[in-house]
């Protein structure tokens, strides 16, 4: 679920002196923390409005994006028992519901990383890994910065495990005149890593059967009205 896996299993394995964790949040849990949206974003979804002509419909679906976004959810419950989603070393807490709250898993996975929250360094972002060596060392040079500043540093290592997840970021499917038909409507054209709960979409019909709200590609036009 998240980095703090690898690493206590790296631990447990006694295979390396020193193990640092590089995290561009100030938290773990990864997509579990709920990022809320600016008030303005996606309050409504209505009628015309023309964008400039340069943007794409990802310049429109990412616009006001917080940092460090996730497409966590208000409401979301797992779509796994808790009995399929815990790790094999650490049951959720008795009393659990079958399928938790994602306010459950975050402190499940708050509680897991406990012990070895002094090795990860929080808000630091990798930005470049590459393999390096000399006649004797074969390694990994590994470039951070901190989110907050603008220097970078560099450090080597033996081994690297690059977790970095996969949902943060849209991917949009190829569909004909998207772009331009997201600059006419900029706001009947939602991706779900902005869905944060229905109110925006209250009497709205999608001509698309309803997509899973968390699948990366999911992108929804939306009419304005039911048809009559
Ligand atoms: C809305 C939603 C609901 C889901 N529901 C379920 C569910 O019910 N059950 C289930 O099993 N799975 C579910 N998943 C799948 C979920 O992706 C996994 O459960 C798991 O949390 C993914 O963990 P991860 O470590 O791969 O990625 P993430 O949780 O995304 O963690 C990656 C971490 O890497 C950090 N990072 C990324 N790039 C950098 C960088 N350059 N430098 C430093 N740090 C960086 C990020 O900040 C993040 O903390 C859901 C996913 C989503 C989006």
């Amino acid at each position: 679920m998240h980095n703090s896996d690898a690493c206590r299993y790296l631990l447990a394995e006694n295979a390396f002196s020193k193990i640092i964790i590089y995290e561009q949040r100030n938290a773990v849990g990864g997509v579990w923390n709920y990022t809320p949206l600016p008030s303005n974003k996606h309050e409504t979804v209505n009628g015309e409005c023309r964008q400039p002509p340069s943007q794409t419909a990802m310049d429109i679906v990412t616009t006001n994006l917080p940092k460090f976004n996730t497409p966590m959810y208000q409401g979301l419950e797992t779509n796994l028992p808790d009995t399929l989603m815990q790790y094999s070393d650490t049951p959720f807490p008795e009393g659990t519901r079958l399928f938790p709250t994602r306010e459950t898993v975050m402190k499940y996975l708050e509680a897991y990383a406990g012990d070895i929250m002094s090795m990860i360094r929080f808000n630091h972002q990798v930005i470049d890994v590459r393999p390096t060596s000399s006649d004797e060392w074969h390694g990994w040079a590994i470039t951070t910065k901190p989110t907050a500043e603008d220097e970078t540093k560099v450090e080597k290592f033996d081994a690297v495990v690059v977790a970095n997840g996969h949902s943060d970021w849209p991917l949009l499917p190829e569909i004909d005149a998207l772009d331009a038909w997201s600059r006419k409507y900029p706001e009947s054209v939602h991706h779900s890593v902005s869905y944060k709960n229905p109110h925006a979409f209250k009497n709205k019909v999608s001509p698309h059967p309803a997509p899973r709200p968390h699948h990366q590609s999911n992108l929804t036009p939306f009419r304005l009205h039911p048809p009559h």
